[in-house]
């Protein structure tokens, strides 16, 4: 008997088509048409599809990425799957895929792929990365490894992944570590290991959490209009290892003082924030004022981080712990 997975389609680029009157891809594909396109898939695994939805992934909301949730939650508890993969555009699937990660617990592969070229251009990428996807959740070696990304034959980690490129196949990297493994042919083999991320126990997002990021002489407006419209959360994409411009400052401390928690992470590529530098904005500067230190996350992932941290408690020191312990 072939393992069974899961397969929740969302939409995005795998399952579009060039519309012959706007001359520009959109959504057209269904679950059937898709499958039908990955060659042999039958001999591989039983496949279940769920039409999740057809959107493009900019047109995601957060709500949907919980209900995405609750659908792998429902799905990954039946004895009989074996693992659950997600087709997704590729604009937030690393939003997604890191949702996912931080919210569920279980040693089923759960994978999230998409494609970058759509099924009316030629080397449509969907069907090999779909097959690869099923390869991975299928594979009891990728148990336990978090949500996993499968693209162009390698897999990543949720929780270090990336969409480095506009338009290459090979646009998902993980620019700190590399890739976990590969997939070859329907073999998936894992070069390293990954510890399990710890997991936020809720079922809330908080939406009112906004994204900053920093470039030479911006100001103090930017904060005061997210804490006056009712802010509940700010993530600063800082310079460097971790420091602001000095008229940011004033700022940072009203968030704080309103009890908006502000996580701080860096616009670089690669690298943590630490608190190294002690001129006014500098990192231990910011730690004396009760910032909080996001690691190495990009700013799209330390706000999801922060949307569930405050979906599951609004005590500043607690989500200081989910991410800074
Ligand atoms: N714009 C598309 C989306 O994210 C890109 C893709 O899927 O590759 O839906």
């Amino acid at each position: 008997m072939k393992k069974k997975v899961v397969v929740i389609f969302t939409g995005g680029t795998i399952s579009m088509k060039i519309d012959p009157e706007i001359h520009a891809a959109i959504p057209a594909l269904n679950s059937d048409e898709i499958i039908a396109m990955v060659s042999n898939i039958e001999n591989v695994a039983e496949i279940e599809s769920i039409n999740f939805a057809n959107i493009p992934s900019p047109h995601l909301t957060t709500q949907h990425m919980m209900s995405i949730a609750d659908t792998v939650r429902e799905n990954i508890l039946k004895e009989d799957v074996t693992g659950i993969v997600i087709t997704h555009g590729t604009d937030t699937l690393e939003e997604t895929a890191y949702l996912l990660d931080l919210l569920i617990q279980s040693e089923k592969p759960i994978v999230v792929v998409g494609a970058m070229r759509n099924s009316s251009e030629l080397g449509y990428d969907g069907s090999s990365n779909l097959s690869a996807a099923i390869c991975t959740a299928i594979s009891p070696k990728a148990k336990n490894k978090g949500v996993l990304v499968v693209m162009n034959n390698e897999v990543n980690a949720a929780s270090e992944v990336t969409k480095t490129n506009t338009l290459s196949l090979d646009t998902f990297k993980s620019p700190e570590f590399g890739p976990l493994g590969i997939v070859d042919n329907d073999e998936v083999i894992f070069y390293r290991d990954i510890a399990a991320n710890r997991i936020i126990d809720t079922n809330t997002i908080e939406e009112k959490v906004a994204l900053i990021k920093t470039a030479t002489g911006i100001g103090l407006d930017v904060l005061d209009f997210y804490i006056d419209s009712g802010y509940k959360g700010i993530v600063i994409e800082a310079l460097g290892r971790g420091n602001i411009p000095p008229q940011l400052v004033p700022g940072v401390k009203r968030a704080i003082m309103n009890n908006i928690p502000v996580v701080m992470v860096s616009r670089c590529y690669t690298g943590r924030v630490l608190y190294t530098y002690g001129y006014e904005g500098g990192g231990k500067h910011l730690k004396d004022l009760g910032v909080i230190f996001g690691g190495n996350l990009p700013g799209q992932k330390a706000r999801i981080k922060l949307m569930l941290s405050l979906g599951y408690t609004k005590d500043i020191e607690k989500i200081r712990k989910i991410f800074e312990d």
